[in-house]
């Protein structure tokens, strides 16, 4: 075993999906003294019960970007680290079920393609003969995208950890950082329950725990944790392998296929928080209780566009914490105090919004500004 590392380079706090391509990425451009402080085990925050969904349309053209690189990277982590991921590139549907739909969708599709994302626009028809359960009634056309697919969020997590120790990175599991000191306004030091470390970097990637570790530094972050519902169902008569992610905006429900059966979510009007107080203590590989209240209008949704749902037996009813911003997007970047950047609260589509994370922070991080404009 290391030993206990005195002074790193950068010191990412977190070992979920973000902080791991963080190390990942750091670790490719060339950044071998990077270590990773993880207070439980890699996945034990959100990443371990995300859905597994992988998307690329986003509303902005850069956003988009992030997440067709994160497609390319996932498609070739397998061959490079040997851990397998189960990337299933099935292709993503997204439903335009009003005319202002179709139109926004148009435009995304046009700025996608303009650098290289494979998307197009179909027919309501076209879109059911690829996932024949869908009931197309007020469905005005869609959005496909041949390569979107879905990934294991564990074996994602640890095939980004296997890269970034490859290339030097350290993995400091089972401690917990508890403060962060400062000299001169700027990162000094990282205090853990396992010692001190010296670095000049601290990159906050801890997810829905960003605001309590923001803390640290005095700084208010507007990173609120939120539950996340989505159920597994049993196999389903007629759900094959081949069905693409199908995403109907407007009715906000998502579907993937799972071992012949569905996962189906969304996203809430009426969203619920968790642990503004603070989160438990011990909070780790933990759900929140199942709520069917709160699920019902997404059922009821899922329903009306997949009618088999109706009838599918549930296996569970998943309610999971994640970081959620004001806006909804990614939280990334440098901070007031210098040295501290922040990298967490990725509103349900981190898994998707990893690999481009990563790459983003590194470039930020090592030449001063990414490739692509973040703000
Ligand atoms: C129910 C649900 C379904 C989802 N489905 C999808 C999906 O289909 N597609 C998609 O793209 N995204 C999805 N997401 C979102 C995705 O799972 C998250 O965005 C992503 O996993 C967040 O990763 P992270 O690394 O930021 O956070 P986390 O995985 O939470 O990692 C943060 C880590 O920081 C550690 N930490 C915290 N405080 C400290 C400390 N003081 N010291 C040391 N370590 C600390 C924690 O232990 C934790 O492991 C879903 C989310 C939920 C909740």
């Amino acid at each position: 075993m290391s030993a206990f590392p005195t002074q790193a380079q950068v010191v990412i706090i977190g070992g979920g999906v973000g902080g791991a391509s963080i190390a990942y990425h750091l670790t490719k451009m060339g950044w071998k003294d990077v270590v990773i402080v993880e207070k439980h085990e890699l996945t034990s925050g959100s990443t371990w019960h995300s859905a597994g969904l992988v998307g690329q349309m986003r509303s902005d053209a850069n956003l988009t970007r992030m997440m067709h690189y994160s497609t390319d990277l996932y498609r070739s982590l397998k061959a490079e680290t040997g851990q397998d991921t189960s990337w299933r590139e099935v292709g993503g549907l997204r439903l335009a079920s009003s005319f202002e739909r179709m139109e926004e969708n148009r435009r995304l599709v046009g700025m996608a393609r303009s650098f290289g994302v494979p998307m197009e626009m179909i027919s309501a028809k076209e879109a059911q003969d690829m996932f024949p359960l869908m009931d197309i009634k007020g469905v005005v056309g869609a959005a496909y995208t041949p390569n979107d697919g879905s990934i294991d969020p564990t074996g994602l997590t640890n095939a980004l950890a296997i890269g970034a120790k490859n290339r030097g990175a350290q993995i400091l599991l089972y401690t917990t950082v508890t403060g962060i000191n400062l000299k001169n306004g700027r990162v000094h030091e990282v205090v853990t329950d396992k010692g001190t470390i010296k670095t000049e970097i601290v990159v906050n990637a801890s997810g829905m725990w960003g605001r309590e570790i923001g803390k640290m530094v005095g700084l208010s972050l507007p990173v609120i944790p939120m539950a996340h519902l989505y159920i597994l169902t049993k196999p389903i008569e007629g759900v094959t392998n081949k069905f693409p992610n199908l995403r109907d905006p407007d009715l906000l429900v998502y579907w993937r296929e799972e071992v012949g059966g569905l996962v189906t979510g969304g996203y809430e009007r009426q969203p619920a928080t968790f642990g503004l107080n603070g989160i438990p203590k011990d909070f780790k590989y933990q759900l929140l209780n199942p709520d069917w209240d709160r699920f019902t209008p997404l059922m009821e949704n899922s329903i009306r566009r997949v009618p088999a749902v109706e009838n599918a037996e549930v296996k569970m009813l998943l309610n999971g914490p994640e970081g959620f911003t004001p806006d909804g997007e990614f939280l990334l970047g440098p901070t007031s105090v210098k040295g501290f950047w922040v990298a967490c609260a990725f509103c349900a589509h981190g898994l998707a919004g990893a690999g481009g994370i990563g790459k983003v922070m590194a470039e930020w991080i090592i030449d001063g500004s990414p490739e692509w404009d973040m703000w």
